[in-house]
């Protein structure tokens, strides 16, 4: 881990990154790509250490109340945020202003500062490995069970492209040896590799959330992220005051 001193902290679309790097070890990771320009091993978190005096001045110069989100590139939720606690400063001074907050995790760090309605990502897919109804079944059993509000899919496969193919295919001969030929021979260089089941899988995917009640259209939900909700709503009240 080490501390750097960042310029600024939001980007033009509201969202942020309180670290840089991540420790959860995906082997697909797409954070790992070359065109991110990460300059430090990615397993070295990079600290923001003025993230939250930042933040701060942001939220206060900023006109309309809109949603603030973080997550996408890289996991907030990481073991070093029960030590630093940026996510939860960030949090309180989010809901300080007055402000809305979208996360993206797939850490149980994060039943910490629970209440949260929930959309859940479903990627990424891994061809010959995970691709399986029984899979994609159980997730969605999982999600309907945890009342998401809804999943967002662009099909069942996963992205590799310069810098997070090489760790990708280190770690198959690792875990699966013979299988990164196996994708060589399928997918060469593509940027997406849709699994080979996509569309039975696809198929599955939109008649379970039909059923469940679940939303899998992504631009509604898309819609729904960025939707500020009015202090008082359920949504709002359900992050601190339940
Ligand atoms: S949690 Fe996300 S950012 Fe972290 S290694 Fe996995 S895919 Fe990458």
């Amino acid at each position: 881990m080490h501390y750097v001193t960042a310029k600024g902290i939001l980007s033009s679309k509201n969202g942020m990154n309180l670290y840089r790097g991540c420790s959860h070890g995906c082997i697909y990771c797409d954070s790992r790509s070359k065109c991110y320009h990460m300059d430090h091993d990615f397993e070295d978190i990079e600290v923001k250490e003025n993230a939250i005096g930042l933040l701060e001045y942001a939220l206060k110069h900023k006109r309309k109340k809109c949603m603030i989100g973080t997550g996408s590139m890289i996991d907030p939720y990481i073991p070093l945020e029960m030590e630093i606690g940026n996510v939860r400063k960030a949090l309180e001074l989010i809901y300080a202003y007055g402000f809305g907050f979208t996360v993206i995790t797939k850490s149980n760090r994060i039943l910490r500062d629970l209440g949260i309605p929930t959309v859940v990502w479903l990627t990424p897919i891994l061809p010959f490995i995970n691709d399986t109804e029984d899979n994609i079944s159980g997730i969605l059993d999982m999600c309907m069970e945890a009342k998401v509000y809804g999943i967002i899919c662009f099909g069942m496969g996963l992205t590799l492209r310069e810098g997070n193919r090489e760790y990708f295919y280190e770690q198959l001969d690792s875990l699966f040896p013979g299988l990164k030929e196996k994708y060589i021979r399928t997918y060469q260089n593509q940027y997406v590799l849709d699994s080979p089941k996509n569309e039975n899988l696809m198929r599955l995917f939109c008649q379970k959330c039909s059923e469940g009640g679940i939303v899998c259209n992504n631009r509604q939900i898309f819609q729904y992220l960025q939707t500020f909700e009015e202090r008082g709503s359920a949504a709002q009240l359900s992050l601190w005051e339940m």
